[in-house]
């Protein structure tokens, strides 16, 4: 796939996608590490000479309220902090002042347009990919560079709309996810998968694609009750996903020597950080009991089949990691792959969250920062954000 390196940017109009999508309270941004992350790209684009056209969306836009709270001028502001240059923003979407503003810019500026997903108010022209939206907005530039990783996986005027319209790459952002997650295409062996997280319903299409290629699944988080259910162990109040324990069976019996369960939890009795718990074989939770975490016996059986992989990609943490009683599990497992270096991606969301929590997300080989995008990725499914470049 092309990437920015591959066209000559200097004096063109270069529109670039960003996932500046950031968690904000009372118009402040409360995390700019996505911003940082879409840095290096745009740097490139001034360092080349280009006009640089950044489009983003900012959360959901369903009603006239929702306009203030996802105002972009906030995003320009740190990007000016950031990039330590003034930053021109443009309120609207389109139109004239638009056009006029992008006219002026010299080689080297850089324009933030306002939030994309102000066009659905009117008929979630963005969100729908509108297609006189996405050949407006190519219009507008010479070349289209994909750098949101995190929307990838959904067919937006501001990506797939531009792509379909104009010469397309991806920026370094998308680059380096697609060059970690490739790994997992045909991945080296021994290929170990760690499943966690709440819902089976949520990864069913991943594990479907993962158990053929993985020689082992290490099953562990909310989802591994619906799992020890299948083999009619009692789970108590533990966490049990009733319309998809035929899918476990039927997993359970084919792959039978590919999936590991836990042999060891620790329960209470409420789903709260203040109960007391205690751990205890599987085979012995009572009915008012319910699992939050895997056990040491687990994390001792998990680490021994982890110590020979080649490859791990790991999806979900293996507890409740908000509540810091049963974060054990999955942090113990964490340490274990930081301290042995084994070659491991995390896949997005939450067990992102639970290594940045505990000081290691930068020390593993890579953490996919890509949520929705990461989990079609390991489905196995097409992304229309990379079709539409391709
Ligand atoms: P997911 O988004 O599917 O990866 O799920 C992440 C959520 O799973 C986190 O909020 C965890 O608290 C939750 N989780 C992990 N283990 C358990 C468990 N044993 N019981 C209930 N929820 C769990």
């Amino acid at each position: 796939m092309k990437t920015i390196r591959d066209f000559d940017l200097n004096d063109k109009k270069v529109l670039i996608r960003c996932d500046f999508n950031v968690p904000m309270k009372d118009g402040k941004i409360v995390d700019n590490t996505r911003i940082i992350g879409a840095l290096p790209t745009i740097q490139y684009a001034i360092d080349h000479n280009a006009k640089v056209i950044l489009l983003s969306h900012l959360g959901r836009i369903k009603e006239e309220a929702d306009l203030a709270k996802n105002d972009l001028s906030s995003v320009a502001e740190e990007l000016a902090e950031l990039l330590k240059k003034d930053i021109l923003f443009s309120e609207k979407t389109r139109g004239e002042e638009l056009e006029a503003t992008i006219d002026s810019m010299q080689d080297g500026d850089v324009l933030l347009i306002q939030n994309t997903r102000y066009e659905d108010l009117d008929g979630k022209k963005e969100s729908k990919n509108d297609p006189e939206l996405g050949r407006y907005w190519a219009s507008l530039g010479d070349l289209f560079v994909n750098d949101a990783f995190g929307t990838i996986h959904r067919a937006h005027a501001s990506n797939v709309g531009i792509a379909s319209n104009l010469d397309s790459c991806i920026g370094f952002l998308i680059e380096k996810e697609l060059n970690a997650l490739s790994i997992l295409d045909n991945p080296e062996h021994p290929f170990v998968v760690i499943m966690g997280g709440a819902k089976v319903a949520d990864k069913i299409g991943v594990i479907e694609n993962l158990v053929t290629k993985a020689d082992k699944i290490l099953i562990g988080g909310g989802m591994a009750f619906t799992f020890l259910k299948a083999k009619n162990i009692e789970i108590g109040k533990s966490l049990l996903d009733e319309e998809n324990i035929d899918f476990c069976k039927k997993m359970l019996e084919r792959y039978a020597d590919k999936i590991e369960l836990p042999i060891d939890v620790a329960v209470t009795n409420e789903y709260t950080n203040d109960e007391k718990y205690r751990t205890k074989s599987v085979d012995n939770i009572s009915n008012d009991e319910m699992g939050l975490d895997i056990g040491p016996e687990t994390v001792e059986k998990y680490e021994k089949i982890l110590a020979t992989a080649r490859v791990v990609i790991w999806n979900g943490p293996l507890g409740v990691y908000e509540f810091d009683k049963y974060k054990k599990g999955t942090d113990d497992i964490l340490k274990f792959i930081v301290d042995n270096n084994i070659k491991t991606i995390l896949g997005g969301g939450d067990i992102v969250a639970a290594a940045s929590n505990a000081g290691l997300k930068d020390k593993v080989y890579h953490a996919s920062t890509g949520g929705g995008a990461t989990l079609e990725y390991l489905e196995g499914k097409k992304l229309p954000g990379l079709e539409a470049i391709k």
